[in-house]
């Protein structure tokens, strides 16, 4: 029985970071739409450019292309023991394709929605200051100032997201309140979130999600 996990948050609760860990601990793929997305970025068609633009403004891709994206990638024989989904519902259309796709073409459904709870002012505060490593991807967080900090695994110079710039995170946060946020009542009322405090260190909150999956996985 394939397991799906479902990580929920606000951007820079740590949804990136943690999916990377679980998917080792776990042994089943991370599948971050916005890194699908992001990947994107070498594809010079109409449409790719057209999300790249998207992305840039903090706005959501629309529903059915992310739907087919989401459904194209858990047909791939790698997320045949399940996925950790990063990202991904995002609004309430896609939190009920998710649920019918799992049912109709996998035989299956999610074992737990897992949310990492963070305020508006640590939202800001965390992702202004967060950096991505652009060879092995590596996520850090640096004083804000910083525009010269590099890599300690490969020393190259570390990036900030086009999206991560100040403006737009403002406006990815109240894409996330108007849109995502009502997922939480929405799995909280089917019996499958998981609150976890996404201030805690990182060691830490790993450590709750895979006792908190782990119970979930052998209560069936
Ligand atoms: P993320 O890396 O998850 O913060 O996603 C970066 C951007 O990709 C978002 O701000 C959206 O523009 C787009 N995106 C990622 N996942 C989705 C999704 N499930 N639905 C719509 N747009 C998405």
């Amino acid at each position: 029985m394939p397991t799906y996990i479902v990580l929920l948050g606000p951007p820079g609760a740590g949804k990136g970071t943690q999916a990377k860990i679980l998917s080792t601990e776990l042994g089943i793929p991370q599948v971050s739409t916005g890194d699908l997305f992001r990947a994107m970025k070498t594809q010079d068609t109409p449409f790719a450019r057209k999300v790249q633009e998207i992305m840039a403004s903090g706005a959501l891709v629309p529903d059915d292309v992310t739907i087919q994206m989401v459904k194209e990638r858990l047909h791939q024989i790698d997320c045949d023991g399940g996925a950790i989904l990063d990202g991904f519902p995002r609004t309430t259309a896609q939190a009920e394709a998710l649920g019918k796709m799992l049912a109709e073409e996998f035989n299956s459904s999610i074992a737990v929605v897992p949310l990492l709870t963070l305020d508006e002012n640590d939202v800001v505060r965390r992702i202004s200051g967060r950096r991505q490593c652009p060879e092995c991807k590596t996520i850090y967080n640096v004083d804000p100032s910083d525009t010269e900090a590099t890599c300690p695994k490969d020393g190259e110079k570390l990036e900030l997201r086009e999206d991560d710039k100040p403006g737009v995170v403002q406006q990815r946060y109240s894409v996330y309140l108007e849109n995502t946020a009502p997922l939480v009542d929405y799995y909280r009322n089917k019996g499958l979130l998981a609150e976890f405090d996404a201030k805690q260190t990182v060691e830490k909150v790993t450590g709750d999600l895979l006792s908190a999956i782990r119970s979930r996985i052998a209560a069936g």
